[in-house]
Order: structure tokens, then C-alpha cells, then sequence
């Protein structure tokens, strides 16, 4: 199941949850969203007449760096043996369709196609044969990054926490049993920069889910994005970028 948030185009600016139908053209209004029940309300709204919005509003992303090997590579660093986590503040997020807004302190900011898990319950210490029971879906995340900033900070926060640095969307899929093998692609103006499948990750999903959260308690709508495959690359003004994740869709971006 496709799983969305919504803004209706015109009248009342109320935000609705929903799920897409199986042509792709309307979404099945839900009740009282609680990452459990899905209550549908029986109401339905064309896709046309809605804004997409993030699809959830999480505490935290949690972000894994350098976690595809020909990533590490091109960035010239070594293979990790435990997983490198920063963190991206929730301010940062846009959703399907919104702007990435270049800082003025920044002169070169890549994009990151990557893999989101979006947890769906309270999860401390679970164990990589439970993670499946934690995790809601997963969705798009580009990871944006301001490149010279990061060599200069060394800490990410700054590099990595601009608002508009973290477009999310534009849905969850629910419905995927096996995360480690989905087709990953990243275009940059509709030309293909990035191609990997999530087998290539070192640290795979459910893995991810036990490390992290034997450091910190993740909560329903909290965000890992597991990496970025070669290929990063720099945006510029008036530039498009698509992510494209195999039965989960397309997160499509432009710069500002
Ligand atoms: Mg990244």
C-alpha cells in the first residue's frame, strides 16, 4: 500500500492521511492516523486536487554514511566496520514536488539518492530477526549535502541540517517484504547518475534497525536513510532530481 499525506489544493488548508488507489489516481482518505489501524473514512480525493506533503513528521533521521562500498571508494575513505550515523534535523525535510534552496555559505551541494526506512513502533534494543515488526514502510530520501561545508566541519550537522536538505516522499510503501534487494536509481535533469540495488548495502536494513536502536529509542515516523551509492554528484539553480526505488516510486526535486 501507498501511504501519503495530503494538503487540499484549495479551500480548508487541512492536512489529510491517506492511501493511493490501485490505478494511481485517488487517495483513500484515513482517520486519526496512528501507525496502527487504518481507518478509512470512506471520503476520497482525486490526486489531482491534493498537495503532496512529507509523508510523516519524525522525531529524528537517523542518516548511515559511507554504506555502499563503491560510495566509500569514491569518496576515497575506508570500508567501515560499524555503521557511521549522523543525524539530519526534521526541519529539514520537503516534500514531493517542493524547492531545494541553495545557501549562500555553501559553493557546492550534492545530491543522495537513498533508501528510507520509516519505523511504525516505539523500537529500543530489537533484534535484526524482529526488526520487520518496527518498521511502518520505506520511501525516498535525498540526502542533501552541502560537500564543502562537511570537508570543513568534519561534523555533518551543519552540512547535512539545512532546511530543504532532506525531500521525503513521496510515499511508503508498506508492503515490502524483502528491502535488500530493490533497484535504486538517481537523475539528475532525467539523466541517469545513479544505479544500484539495495543488496549492495553494507549494513542492510534490518541490521541498521538493531545498531540504532541499541544506542536510541526510535519512534513511529522516525527515519533511517541507509546511504547513497557512487555517483553524488553536484545541483545547481533551476536543476531537477529524481530518486526512483523499485516498487516504492519517484521522489522528484528542483533546486531553487
Ligand atoms: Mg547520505
Amino acid at each position: 500500500m501507498k501511504f501519503g499525506r495530503f494538503r487540499h489544493k484549495e479551500g480548508e488548508m487541512k492536512t489529510y492521511y491517506g492511501t493511493l488507489s490501485p490505478e494511481g489516481t485517488f487517495i483513500n482518505v484515513i482517520e486519526d492516523f496512528d501507525f496502527r489501524d487504518l481507518d478509512y473514512t470512506g471520503r476520497q480525493y482525486e490526486l489531482t486536487e491534493l498537495e503532496y506533503l512529507p509523508p510523516v513528521q519524525p522525531t529524528k533521521i537517523v542518516a548511515v554514511g559511507l554504506n555502499y562500498k563503491d560510495h566509500t571508494q569514491e569518496m576515497q575513505k575506508k570500508l567501515l566496520d560499524e555503521p557511521l550515523l549522523f543525524i539530519k534535523p526534521s526541519s529539514a525535510i520537503i516534500p514531493h514536488l517542493g524547492s531545494i534552496v541553495m545557501p549562500d555559505v555553501s559553493k557546492k551541494i550534492d545530491y543522495e539518492s537513498e533508501l528510507a526506512i520509516v519505523i511504525g513502533k516505539t523500537a529500543k534494543n530489537v533484534k535484526k530477526s524482529d526488526a520487520k515488526d518496527f518498521i511502518f514502510g520505506y520511501t525516498c530520501l535525498n540526502d542533501i549535502t552541502a560537500r564543502d561545508l562537511q570537508a570543513k566541519d568534519i561534523q555533518y550537522t551543519r552540512a547535512k541540517g539545512f532546511d530543504t536538505f532532506a525531500p521525503l516522499g513521496p510515499y511508503i510503501e508498506t508492503e515490502i517484504n524483502n528491502p535488500s534487494n530493490l533497484e535504486l536509481k538517481g537523475y539528475l535533469n532525467a539523466e541517469l547518475k545513479q544505479s544500484s540495488n539495495t543488496s549492495d548495502l553494507i549494513f542492510s536494513p534490518f541490521d541498521l534497525v538493531e545498531y540504532i536502536s541499541s544506542i536510541m529509542t526510535l519512534y513511529p515516523g522516525d527515519i533511517i536513510s541507509t546511504g547513497t551509492p557512487a555517483g553524488v554528484g553536484a545541483l545547481n539553480h533551476k536543476d531537477t532530481f529524481e530518486i526512483e526505488i523499485e516498487n516504492i516510486g519517484t521522489l522528484k526535486n528542483f533546486v531553487e
